[in-house]
């Protein structure tokens, strides 16, 4: 997807903070974080949201949660907890189609979601 913004990532096109790459993922951090700890987890291959998502992504985007862990981890926040949050569609608030794990960390959090 050339327009991408998240494409244009994993592209090296537009610079950003990478925490974690490997063949299959891009990790960088959240542009505006909304916790301590805020890292965005992208398969590099362009997905919408879940709800495009087929059956050939299911090791892809379980791929995505292990990555995440491993930077938790990196974090110092795997004992004191963290979320994992994957916006789908506007009422979830969904605000860039490019599949992205959200990971946040470093503070308590309040369940249910807002
Ligand atoms: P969502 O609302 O779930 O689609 O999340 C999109 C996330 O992308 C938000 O948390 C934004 O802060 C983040 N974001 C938007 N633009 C950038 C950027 N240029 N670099 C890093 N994160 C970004
Ligand atoms: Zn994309």
């Amino acid at each position: 997807m050339s327009n991408c913004l998240f494409c244009r990532f994993v592209r090296k096109e537009i610079p950003t903070r990478v925490v974690f790459e490997d063949d299959t993922s891009l990790a960088f951090e959240d542009i505006n974080p909304k916790a301590p700890a805020h890292v965005l987890v992208i398969p590099k291959k362009h997905i919408e949201s879940i709800n495009s998502m087929t059956e050939e992504d299911e090791k892809l985007v379980g791929h995505l949660a292990f990555v995440a862990r491993q930077i938790a981890q990196q974090k110092g926040t795997d004992q004191s907890g963290y979320r994992i949050v994957i916006n789908t569609g506007p009422d979830a608030g969904q605000s860039v189609f490019h599949v992205h794990l959200h990971l946040l960390g470093g503070r308590p959090m309040a369940w249910p979601p807002g």
